[in-house]
């Protein structure tokens, strides 16, 4: 789903966090899964690997002996098909037996390594919230706070004795509020945005300024719908409209309402939801800080939006009144005009109801949480949920990200990993440095800048430092009260981050839930920081193998690291300065020649079909596609640098090379469900896992020698159409 409201820089992710099943509504799951764009209060960013030997040899990583180094989900030549010809179709060269070998889950819409991944760690953390759960801590401390949540969550008799008990005062209100006063829809708006995540009407938010870093300013977008903004516009999504048509007849029917009444209900809430969708930013435009960067006085945008009192929707939010506020969606704006000021009072109270019932749906209890599984489980094509503990795990995750990543970290990461992978980074920089050099296309005023600015990156790998923590000792966990427990977690969260208005800038890292929190398998890149989160979840198989020849680590973690790393320089990330801030340090032949090679990626990325008559989307994934590219270039030159002081022998069949160019292939083994493939080429920024298995590496002269690649071959790509960026 759509991030909740996208003032957003946002992070460039290594990849798109899958969407976990709890937060669960359809709707609101949008929170969790932030398709690399964030809220400008969470900046995330943009991500990347080496044999024991030549590793220790290179000098980062321990020796042989200290770790095992087979991991089944490490790289391994067992997953390739090595009946098929390389050269006709390398993803199954690398991977074939390994989809072959491997089922989509039930439960899932997609597998891949990092959901073979994400599925350990779950592991891991139920382990550490059932432990937390059976011990008495002292109140405050994660370990009472984890192991509380998961008592109130899971149990299920409770809540489904409280029925609709939690929202009820909030749908009375509903009914009695005069929501044509702009004043009252104002305050409407405010108790929705603290207490369901995200408000229908408008949202408000606050984080570091695009212009300027070191100033936190006050942003002003439009209200959230349940669909994402194309899957109400487009006609190929007509069968999820449907979908969702029927899923809001079945949740008013359980609310008593004939059929009829409930028809009629969720045909407005249609209609309303796809009027406001239309008039919002679509997601390349979310990707334009240009586009977003609108600063206004209060009035201006007060001015577009009468049937809002924006002074009053600050003060219910107990902000001052600012003078100056970024509208990142003046469309956005415009729409929430249309819509709250000119239809009927009574059809304002019927989306408004729908928004608080299905926003809340699933920490309900039945039949309001099986209606919320059963759609969500509909339009992702699954026919089985997620286990009950999952679920809940999951949530924890996004709604107690820190506290239970600090117990995670006490478990599952050791200074030496953190060690080992900053050597790593040093490698991958020096290594972009020495290209930025040599570069053919850079003129020396934007390549003296790209190089001061590639010193100035700063990357953390595993956690915050130990006062940087996200503190929530304040918030009360209670074991009996579900519902409160979110409550009190998503408006702690809100009030946090609305207090930074006016307070100096501190960068928060690791800081985004499911995106960039020690416990999410990513890795990020955050432009207005300058600065990489590789997080303690992602530093293992199949991402990193401690005692992994040289070939495998530096083609998955230094790959990882070398794609983050490029993302400050990708038709994004070039547009901020060394320190963060929007400020264009190019020189327009150097931008025009970036530009050429960046349209022949979006052409690249553009000619592949996905499912029939669903074609991939090249711009919209650019970005992370000349990251990609960026990455394993870097990753490869790397490698070829350390094997000149240390050769490495043929290994399985394999020489250094062509395990390199498996290595990353395999980490993009991937098979998924249509639904999930056509929400991914509608949302998300990286392309399909299947093309970044092979796509990137046709670009590399030494991936055509490494397979004797020809003329003729499918895999070829003529000389004069291989992009070279970095
Ligand atoms: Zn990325």
């Amino acid at each position: 789903m759509r991030t909740r409201f996208t003032w957003a820089v946002s992070a460039c992710l290594l990849a798109q966090a899958p969407a976990p099943a709890q937060a669960i509504n359809a709707t609101y799951a949008r929170q969790l899964d932030r398709s690399g764009c964030t809220q400008l209060s969470e900046a995330q960013g943009c991500d990347i690997h080496k044999s024991r030997a030549e590793n220790a040899k290179a000098g980062f990583v321990a020796p042989a002996a200290a770790r095992p180094a087979t991991n089944a989900l490490g790289f391994s030549v067992s997953n390739m098909d090595l009946q098929a010809d390389p050269r006709r179709d390398f993803v199954r060269y690398a991977s074939g037996t390994w989809s072959d070998r491997t089922q989509i889950p039930a439960s899932e819409g997609d597998v891949g390594r990092f959901g073979e991944l994400a599925h350990q760690l779950d592991e891991r953390l139920l382990r550490i919230i059932r432990d937390a759960s059976r011990q008495r801590a002292a109140v405050g401390t994660p370990v009472q706070q984890v192991g509380d949540f998961y008592r109130a969550a899971s149990d299920l008799q409770r809540r489904d004795a409280l029925g609709l008990k939690p929202i009820e005062a909030t749908l009375k209100a509903i009914e009695g509020a005069r929501l044509d006063d702009p004043a009252e829809l104002a305050r409407m708006s405010a108790r929705l945005q603290l207490g369901s995540v995200a408000s229908p009407i408008a949202n408000v938010d606050v984080g570091p300024d695009f212009r300027n870093n070191q100033v936190n300013a006050l942003a002003i977008g439009p209200g959230v719908q349940a669909l994402n903004r194309d899957e109400y516009l487009q006609p190929e999504s007509e069968a999820l409209r449907r979908l969702y048509l029927g899923h809001m007849m079945k949740v008013l029917s359980a609310l008593s309402e004939a059929p009829r009444q409930a028809w009629d209900h969720a045909s407005t809430v249609l209609a309303m939801e796809t009027e406001l969708a239309r008039a919002q930013m679509t997601a390349e435009q979310g990707r334009d800080p240009k586009f977003m960067d609108n600063h206004l006085s209060l009035d201006e945008v007060q001015a577009m939006v009468p049937a809002l009192d924006l002074r009053a929707l600050l003060s219910a939010l107990g902000m001052p009144a600012a003078t100056t506020v970024i509208a990142p969606d003046l469309g956005g704006l415009k729409g929430v005009q249309a819509v709250w000021g000119q239809r009927s009072l009574e059809e304002r109270r019927t989306l408004l109801r729908w928004h608080v019932l299905s926003s809340q749906a699933a920490a309900l209890g039945q039949p309001w949480r099986g209606l919320a599984q059963s759609f969500n489980l509909q339009r992702n094509g699954l026919s089985q949920a997620a286990p009950l503990d999952v679920d809940i795990e999951r949530l924890m995750g996004v709604v107690l990200p820190h506290p239970l990543s600090r117990l995670y970290v006490q478990r599952h990461f050791t200074e030496q990993t953190r060690q080992e992978i900053s050597e790593m980074v040093g490698h991958i920089r020096d290594e972009f440095a020495e290209r930025l050099r040599l570069n053919p296309w850079l003129d020396d005023a934007t390549r003296a800048a790209a190089l001061d600015k590639l010193s100035r990156v700063d990357i953390l790998v595993g956690h915050p430092a130990e006062g940087d923590w996200i503190d929530h000792s304040g918030v009360q966990i209670r074991a009996d009260d579900h519902f409160g427990n979110l409550q009190r977690l998503r408006e702690f969260r809100l009030r946090r981050q609305l207090a930074k208005l006016g307070q100096p800038v501190k960068q928060e890292r690791f800081a985004a839930p499911g995106n960039t929190t020690p416990i999410s398998v990513n890795a990020a890149y955050n432009p207005q920081t300058n600065g990489i989160d590789i997080t303690a979840a992602i530093v293992q198989p199949p991402f990193y193998t401690p005692g992994a020849d040289a070939a495998v680590n530096y083609c998955t973690m230094g790959a990882v690291i070398g794609h983050e790393i490029t993302h400050g320089f990708d038709s994004f990330g070039r547009q901020f300065g060394p320190a963060g801030n929007l400020r264009d340090w190019w020189t327009p032949q150097a931008a025009s020649a970036f530009q050429l090679r960046a349209d022949m990626l979006v052409k690249q990325y553009s000619e592949v079909e996905i499912l029939p008559g669903l074609m991939h989307n090249g711009s919209q994934t650019v970005t992370e596609n000349t990251a990609d590219l960026g990455g394993i270039t870097l990753a490869h030159a790397a490698l070829r640098r350390s094997l000149k002081a240390k050769p490495q022998a043929p290994i399985d069949g394999l020489n250094a090379d062509q395990r390199c160019f498996v290595a990353w292939s395999q980490l993009w083994a991937y098979k998924a469900r249509p639904e999930r493939l056509r929400m991914l080429v509608s949302i998300d920024y990286h392309a399909i896992s299947t093309l970044r298995a092979s796509l990137p590496l046709r670009n590399l002269d030494a991936f055509h020698e490494a397979f004797g690649i020809r003329e003729g071959d499918p895999m070829w790509r003529a000389p004069n159409q291989r992009v070279r960026i970095w």
